[in-house]
C-alpha cells in the first residue's frame, strides 16, 4: 500500500512533510533540523513493521516464504531504491548489516597490504568509528597504525580540508597507498568531498577507493557506478529515515562482481541463492554486492526502511537536490545575518550547516533553540549542526530559526571582546 504523491513541485513538498511524524514539545510539533543524525519516522513505518509482526504471529516460520511480503528475499524490495540513490545498478547494491560492520567486511576484501603498498589514506578527524575500524584493520595485518594511516588535515587555522590537499596527498604517497577511504560528507563540518575526483586520483596511483556515505546517501547526488568507486557503505537511519540502528547498505562496483580472488569473510546469506539451501560445503558467492551478505536480516528493520524508500522512489532526483539547495540557501541566508555566527561548512555541501558561535556562546544558543522547539545537535567542542532536508523541512521552519536567533542575540547582547 504505497501512498501515491502528486508530483507538481509545490504540492510534492507539502505532501511529503505530511508523510513523516514530527516529535512534539508542549503539544506542538518541533522544528526538526536533525535529519543528518536520525531521520524522522515515516507514517508508513508502523504499518509495515506491524505487517511483519502480524505475519510472525500468524505464520511463524512459514512467514519466510508465505508472508504477504515474504521475509526470505525482503531485502530485494529495497535494492532498487538504494541503487537509485547511490547511482548504481541493482547488482552493485544490497541492504545488510551495519555501517561499521559493512566497512570492515569491505576492508577485508579491498585492503590487502602487499610490498610497498601498505597504507590507508583517510581524512583526519574522521567519524570515530571509521578511525577505529581503519586502525584495527591495519593492526589485523600486523602493521602499526602510526606508520600505515595517512591522514589529510585542514591547514593550520582552517577547519575544513582543501580539495587540492587531498589530491596532492594521494599523489605524494602514490604507491604506498593500498586504499583511500573517505567520507562522502564530513559528519562534523558538513563538507561534501569531490568524490569523483578523489576516486580518479586514487585509481591513478593504483589504489582502491572506498567511501563512507553515512551523511551522503539521500543527501547529495551520487554516481558510484559512473565514478568507478570500488566500494562503499552507509547507514540508512540518517537522511534515509529507516529508524535507529536500522539495516545499513553496501556497494561493490560491478567490475568486482565476480572476483573470486578477493578475500571475504563469508556467511550463508552471501552464498549462491539457487543452491543456498543444499547447505553444501565450500563457499560459492552470489554475484555482486549480495555476495558480501552474511546473515538473514532483521525484517522489521527492513520494513521501516521500505516505508522511507517508497517515498524517495516517488521523488524525482532533480527535485530532491534542487529543494535541498533552496532550503540550504535560505538557512544560510538566515544564519549570515548574525555576525556572532560562523558557518564552518564550505560551499560544497549537502543539507547540513555547521556553525560555531563566537565568544563561547554555543551551548547557550543551542539550549535557547531547544527551548524554542528547534532541534539541531551539539558536537563538542563548539559546533551546532542544523540540517534542513527536502523530505520534511519547510521554509516556515527556517523563519522560526531566524526568530529564535533574534530573540537570543537581542536579549543577550554579546560584549565586543575585541576592544579589550
Ligand atoms: C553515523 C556514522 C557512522 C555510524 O556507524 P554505525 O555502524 O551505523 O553505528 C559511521 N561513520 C560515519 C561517517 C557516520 O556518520
Amino acid at each position: 500500500m504505497v501512498h501515491h504523491l502528486s508530483t507538481t513541485p509545490q504540492s510534492l513538498f507539502e505532501q511529503l512533510e505530511r508523510q513523516f511524524l514530527k516529535p512534539k514539545m508542549d503539544r506542538k510539533p518541533v522544528h526538526y533540523f536533525c535529519g543528518n543524525s536520525l531521520g524522522l519516522q515515516p507514517i508508513m513505518a508502523r504499518h509495515y513493521v506491524s505487517e511483519v509482526l502480524n505475519d510472525w504471529s500468524e505464520l511463524a516460520v512459514d512467514g519466510h516464504f508465505y508472508a504477504s511480503n515474504r521475509w526470505y528475499d525482503y531485502h530485494k524490495k529495497l535494492i532498487p531504491g538504494l541503487a537509485r540513490l547511490a547511482g548504481a545498478n541493482v547488482k552493485e547494491v544490497t541492504a545488510m548489516g551495519t555501517l561499521t560492520g559493512n566497512l570492515h567486511l569491505l576492508m577485508v576484501s579491498f585492503y590487502q597490504p602487499k610490498g610497498k603498498r601498505t597504507k590507508v589514506l583517510m581524512e583526519a578527524s574522521a567519524f570515530p568509528s571509521d578511525q577505529y575500524l581503519v586502525e584495527s584493520q591495519v593492526r589485523f595485518h600486523g602493521l602499526n597504525p602510526n606508520d600505515h594511516i595517512i591522514e589529510v588535515k585542514p591547514r593550520e587555522g582552517e577547519r575544513t580540508i582543501r580539495h587540492e590537499d587531498i589530491i596532492e596527498s594521494i599523489k605524494k604517497h602514490g604507491e604506498e597507498i593500498a586504499v583511500v577511504l573517505f567520507s562522502g560528507v564530513q559528519y562534523l563540518t558538513g563538507q561534501a568531498f569531490e568524490l569523483d575526483q578523489i576516486a580518479n586520483a586514487a585509481h591513478s596511483v593504483g589504489a582502491y577507493i572506498g567511501f563512507d556515505l553515512a551523511h551522503a546517501m539521500g543527501n547529495i547526488n551520487l554516481k558510484l557506478n559512473q565514478w568507478n568507486v570500488d566500494f562503499a557503505a552507509w547507514c540508512n537511519y540518517k537522511y534515509l529515515n529507516a529508524g535507529p540502528g536500522s539495516i545499513a547498505g553496501l556497494f561493490v562496483h560491478e567490475k568486482h562482481a565476480n572476483r573470486s580472488d578477493l578475500p571475504r569473510f563469508a556467511g550463508w546469506w552471501g552464498y549462491d541463492e539457487e543452491t543456498r539451501f543444499l547447505m553444501e560445503k565450500g563457499f560459492k558467492p552470489m554475484e555482486g554486492a549480495q555476495g558480501w551478505q552474511l546473515s538473514n536480516e532483521n525484517v522489521m528493520s527492513m520494513a521501516s526502511l521500505r516505508s522511507s524508500l517508497e517515498l524517495f522512489d516517488q521523488v524525482p532526483m532533480d527535485w530532491l537536490f534542487d529543494q535541498r539547495k533552496e532550503l540550504n540557501f535560505h538557512l544560510e541566508d538566515v544564519l549570515s545575518k548574525f555576525k556572532e555566527l560562523e558557518i564552518i561548512t564550505p560551499k560544497k555541501r549537502g543539507a547540513q550547516l555547521s556553525i560555531s558561535v563566537k565568544n563561547g556562546k554555543g551551548k547557550a544558543l543551542f539550549q535557547h533553540l531547544h527551548g524554542q522547539r528547534i532541534l539541531g545537535d551539539w558536537r563538542e567542542p563548539d559546533v551546532i549542526r542544523l540540517s534542513a532536508v527536502p523530505m520534511y523541512n519547510t521554509h516556515n521552519e527556517i523563519d522560526e530559526v531566524e526568530r529564535a536567533l533574534r530573540s537570543f542575540f537581542q536579549t543577550k547582547p554579546v560584549p565586543n571582546l575585541n576592544l579589550a
